[in-house]
């Protein structure tokens, strides 16, 4: 009777079930070039030049240059490459180096490149998500809106499993792909990514969409094609009504004239160029990034003047002027604190998901492959 609850129990995890591995860069461009590995949770089999030694929580290795593992004071030997391989449903453990300690969720995979340490954590789905969204998301959210960037950086993982291939990985651990500390430590966090497991934003080809986001919009998202190249079908500009109050909708910059005139042509011919005209194409408050003159456009104007956004207005104010600007980042996509708002108002993360994102579905990467496959 057990042996066929086990089978059934299998089958059902494997119809609905949606666990899978993603392999993730982690503490890359730390040059740690020594640590000590310290099993928290779970069993770990440790498999080194075809020897096996089985490791158990407090149990810690030390790992030096060369890759020489040392384990208490009898074991000794140098690996050409490390697997810590977790054995129990919960396993995780910690890495000691440089004074700092990083916890991570299930496996390793230690070896030596360029003379320093770099290690590949083997992470199940939802663990890494839900170490992504608290490093994404921040601290004391309404859970709807955890659930919604759950369902954003499953998507996002999946999409991407490729972009570190020719390395040997799925996803690095910075802004390049998504920023990942180390295991979620948020229980709220790691709720909401449970109950949204498998869930995923698709357009309407079923194509997982690209889930972009931003800090604040200042009232109005812009399209894709306003910002980068080509145009998306659910990137489209929106007025929203819920961040015209949240921290970062609105700033404010002081600059000298010349200042300002100077970073807004570098590299172009700026005699032609009237300090009016430039105060007047600026005063325009609707949401256009790609409004340009002498060709600069708003974007580039907002990196050479390290602006927090494309959408503000000048005020001349004698030698200076006065730029006061709306938002916090490209404005394409999710306006996280427009969402946060909402969320705590009530609204579930299917309504903030299509509100920020036009004609999006969300589904079950299961029933994705399923429709896909027919
Ligand atoms: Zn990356
Ligand atoms: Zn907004």
């Amino acid at each position: 009777m057990k042996g066929r609850l086990i089978l059934l129990v299998g089958m059902l995890l494997s119809l609905f079930g949606v666990s899978r591995n993603v392999a993730v860069s982690i503490l890359g461009g730390k040059g740690i070039h020594s640590c000590v590995i310290e099993i928290k949770r779970g069993t770990y089999s440790l498999s080194s030049n075809g020897k096996v030694y089985v490791l158990v929580g407090g149990d810690q290795i030390k790992i030096t240059k060369g890759l020489k593992v040392e384990w208490g004071d009898s074991v000794a030997f140098n690996a050409s490459n490390i697997n810590l391989i977790g054995g129990d449903y919960v396993n995780h453990f910690e890495i000691h180096a440089d004074n700092h300690s990083y916890k991570f969720d299930d496996d390793l995979r230690v070896f030596m490149l360029d003379n320093r340490l770099e290690f590949i954590n083997d992470v199940d789905l939802d663990h890494y998500v839900a170490g992504v969204v608290e490093a994404e998301a921040g601290y004391n959210l309404p859970l709807e809106y955890y659930k919604l960037q759950a369902i954003l950086c499953r998507t996002y993982a999946l999409k991407n499993l490729s972009r570190h291939q020719h390395e040997g990985f799925n996803l690095c651990d910075k802004v390049h792909c998504q920023v990942y500390h180390h295991k979620c430590g948020v229980n709220d966090v790691v709720k909401s990514t449970a109950s949204t497991s498998g869930l995923v934003v698709v357009d309407h080809d079923l194509e997982l969409i690209n889930t972009t986001f931003h800090s604040n919009c200042g009232g109005q998202t812009c399209n894709s094609e306003d910002v980068w190249v080509k145009p998306v079908s659910y990137l489209k500009s929106i007025k929203d009504t819920f961040c015209r109050n949240s921290t970062h909708a609105r700033w404010q910059k002081t600059m000298s004239k010349s200042n300002f005139k100077t970073r807004y042509t570098q590299n172009q011919p700026a005699d032609s160029l009237s300090f009016n005209s430039l105060v007047s194409l600026c005063q325009d408050t609707a949401r256009f990034p790609k409004k340009s003159i002498l060709s600069t456009p708003l974007t580039k104007i907002r990196s050479n003047l390290n602006l927090n956004s494309t959408f503000f207005s000048v005020e001349p104010l004698g030698d200076d002027v006065i730029l006061y600007g709306k938002g916090f980042g490209h404005g394409v996509g999710l306006c996280q604190e427009g969402g946060i708002e909402m969320a705590k108002k009530g609204f579930s993360y299917v309504d903030i998901l299509k509100y920020y994102y036009t004609s999006v579905f969300i589904v079950n990467q299961r029933a994705l492959l399923f429709f896909k496959e027919n």
